[in-house]
Formats: structure tokens, sequence, C-alpha cells
């Protein structure tokens, strides 16, 4: 019974490690040098450097330390099933993983084009869970190592997933006709939305009409043209220009036709003030120039230090060009809706106000959608403002985990969780456990653990 440090070795921020033990909700620690290894431990590093520092390795996996090998090459991976299975090569303490993670979360990352267009690296529309089932694959491997693991749960209270409901306004159409009626809808089923509008070349904004919209509990962002998705005095005089008419500080923003640079456009969102944006899609299949890129991702993570929230529902990959019959689309909605939901992420949807959704025959689509919400299992829909306060907490709780005789202690050191569940636990392992409270701190008592357990920390 353990639980141990988890050492990476892989000195460069933003190569998406960060991304998955997010999701994980599980904490580790970068090291610059090899040899600072933490004795009897967990130790993620390339292939390369595993050559390299060989010396060093050696001792630490004779101090009884355990080593989760990256394969220097992406070639290794044959198709996805292969993820499922033969995720380890067991060698003594080594354990060789059989894709190379970091290079996957570079390239997604990165989101280049050209990658994704052909191949086995081609999105799945509406739905990819390529990382999910890496990041599930990954916990797998981290159980071989260690049979407890502690994670964070990802939304607060009991609450399973949650959903932000966005909108561009593109045209004065939509500004004019559209709001209107979709805020009739939204308010007769008590949503309320967030509303990203463009900074003045199409339309004329009235400051009354986002202090109205505001007052009724929506948030106003800021629908991004131009070059201001790379470009920082661009988009900051975008941000004021918004701000200016709604008399408050703008935190999210989302650029038309989700056009940007990966990890360059983060950074001047971030240089510009902004909190959270939300231009990757987990799966597109046709917005122009980006059609087969995204994130294969449904949960927040940050990126440069902008929290993203992936858009997986674009009304315009369904309903352009009649792409689908508005049935067909209807069923997708809601069948992702459901996957979501099942898998503890975060659906963000974006609904244009447009002709072709509310002046036309397709209000009902989303009148459809916002109803389904309430029947998926404890889904909370909210403002992204409030969604990214949540997450940024999530994030900064941390613990230690001490384990000895009397039990495992978790010390919380940044926030509190008031309860404590072990999840993943059939009844008889749920009878050899009980845990206490000591000065905020939780107190487990494990009599015996012969398989797997994943702990986690509800209601944070
Ligand atoms: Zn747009």
């Amino acid at each position: 019974m353990s639980n141990k440090l988890i050492q990476i070795y892989f000195p460069e921020e933003g190569d998406g490690i960060d991304l998955i033990f997010s999701y994980l909700g599980l904490s580790y620690k970068r090291i610059g040098k090899i040899n600072s290894l933490k004795k009897s431990n967990i130790f993620i590093c390339q292939e390369d450097k595993f050559k390299e520092n060989a010396p060093h390795i050696k001792r630490f996996i004779e101090s009884g330390g355990n080593i989760l090998l990256i394969p220097r090459s992406i070639k290794k991976i044959k198709n996805r099933d292969y993820l499922h299975k033969n995720i380890l090569i067991k060698r003594n303490r080594v354990y060789l993983l059989r894709y190379n993670i970091f290079e996957i979360f570079e390239i997604l990352s990165k989101d280049e084009k050209g990658l994704f267009n052909s191949g086995k690296f081609k999105r799945r529309f509406p739905i990819d869970s390529l990382l999910y089932d890496i990041a599930i694959s990954f916990q797998g491997a981290l159980f071989k190592l260690d049979k407890i693991q502690f994670f964070k749960w990802f939304w607060p209270r009991d609450l399973e997933s949650a959903i932000i409901l966005s909108h561009d306004v593109d045209t004065a159409n939509e500004l004019n006709d559209g709001i209107p009626k979709f805020r009739k809808l939204e308010k007769r089923m008590r949503y309320n939305s967030v509303w990203f509008f463009r900074p003045g070349d199409r339309y004329e904004i009235y400051p009354s009409m986002l202090k109205q919209m505001i007052k009724e509990g929506c948030e106003i962002g800021l629908h991004a043209i131009n070059d201001a998705y790379k470009n920082k005095k661009i988009l900051t005089a975008q941000k004021h220009f918004i701000e200016n008419k709604m008399g408050e500080k703008i935190k999210g923003v989302r650029n038309h036709c989700l056009v940007r640079e990966v990890l360059t456009t983060q950074r001047v969102e971030k240089d510009s003030g902004f909190l959270y944006e939300s231009n990757i899609p987990d799966t597109d299949n046709c917005v122009p120039n980006y059609e087969n890129r995204g994130c294969t991702f449904f949960y927040p993570y940050n990126l440069n230090g902008v929290t993203i929230f992936p858009l997986t529902l674009h009304d315009w990959c369904f309903v352009s060009g009649n792409k689908f019959p508005d049935k067909k689309s209807m069923k997708m909605y809601l069948q992702k809706l459901k996957y979501i939901n099942s898998k503890n992420g975060l659906m963000t949807s974006l609904f244009h106000a447009a002709d072709y959704m509310s002046g036309g025959k397709r209000l009902w689509m989303y009148e459809k959608f916002l109803n389904k919400i309430p029947k998926m299992k404890n889904m909370w829909v909210d403002l992204p403002s409030n969604i990214y306060l949540w997450n940024k907490r999530r994030n900064s709780i941390k613990f230690n985990v001490n384990i000895n005789e009397e039990g495992i202690k978790i010390e919380f050191i940044n926030g509190v969780c008031t309860l404590a569940m072990p999840v993943s636990l059939d009844n008889q392992i749920k009878r050899n456990i009980s845990f206490s409270y000591r000065n905020k701190n939780l107190l487990f008592k494990i009599k015996k653990i012969d398989r797997y357990v994943l702990f986690c920390f509800k209601k944070c």
C-alpha cells in the first residue's frame, strides 16, 4: 500500500502533460535534473533521456523506484485499439508505454493542419474520444505502479458534468431578430448564456442591450475578428470596444470562424487580459481551414495561462449547407450531450441566433436541446466565468498523502474538501474502509486492499 510521488522529467511547459493531469486531478512534480529523483516513487521520462542518464536511473530503480518510459516515436501506434491492449510492457520496474504521450499532446496542442486530414488522426465526428482513451489508459498505467490513486472530483458537490450555453453574434439580423427570440426561449426555460459580440464591424452595439442582458444573468464576451488571434494590440482594442459599451470587464473570447494558432493565440489572449476562451473544438467537420482538427478533449484545460473550454457542439457543423437532415442533427446533439454527461465532461454548445436557426425553422432544435438538459444526470448549467472560477479552485486544491499503520492521512494544503468518497469500489472493499476527520484532515483506515482503488474527493 502506498501513494507515490509522480515525477516527470520533461522540462518544457506546454507539452500537454498538464492537460492529462488536470483531467485526472492528480498532482505531479516536474524535475529539472534526473539526479534529484526521490526514492521509491514514479518517474516518467522519454526513452532518449533514459539512455542519457542510465547510471542515475539504475540507482533510482534499485532504490525501489518505478519508471514509465515514453517511446520516442509516435509511429508505434498501429491503431487506436492498441491503446487499450498492451499499454505497458513490463520489464522489472520499467514500464514502457506503447505510445508517446508527450508527442501526442504536443501534436494535439499544436493542432497542426494536415496531420489530421488523413489517416489515423482524422477526427471522428461528432464524437472523438482519442484523448479521453489516452487519459484512461494512462490512469491504468499509473495503477500498475501504485495500487492507490487519489484524484479530485471533476465538479463541485455531487454534480456529474457541466454545460455552457454560448452564442456568437455575427450579423445585424442576429442582433435585432435572433437575440430577442433566443432570450425569450431561454428565459422561459430559465437558462442564461454567454453571448460573444463582434467589435462593431457589422452592426451597432447599444450599451442598453448589453446591460439588460447582463442584468438578466447573461455574460458578454468578445467575438474577435481579423488578426486579433495573433496580435495583442488588435485584440486589446476589440476587447476595449466591447468593454466601453457594457461598462465592465470582459473575461472570455471566441474568434470568428475559430481562427487560431494554438499556443500563440492563447499567449496573446492572456496578455490581453482574458481568463478563458472557446476557440478549440473537440472535433470539427467543416469550419473553413480547420476541418478535422481539434483537441478531442471535453474537459476544461489550460494553455499558456488561459483556460480553454473546448467547443463541443457547434451548430454550423451540422446545419450549414444542410450537411445533415435536421432530425439527424438533433439526434447527434442529444447523443453527444448524453455522452459527455456520462464521461463527467464539459459540454460547450454554440447556437447562432442567425436566420438559419431562429428566423427559419430551427429554433425548435435549440428548444429540444435545452429540454433535455434537466434529464441528464446532475448536469451543472452555468456561465463560463463561474466554471472558470471552479476550475481554478479545483486546480489549486493540493493535498499530501501520508500512509502508515494507522491508515491513510490526507492533508489538504490549499483548500479543503469536506467529504471524500471512494469510487470504483465494490461493497466488499467499502466494508474494509472507514474515514474520519481530524482538524480538517481526512483519515482513512483501510483493513485490506488487494486490488486497485481509486479515491476521489467530492463536495469540495
Ligand atoms: Zn463568427
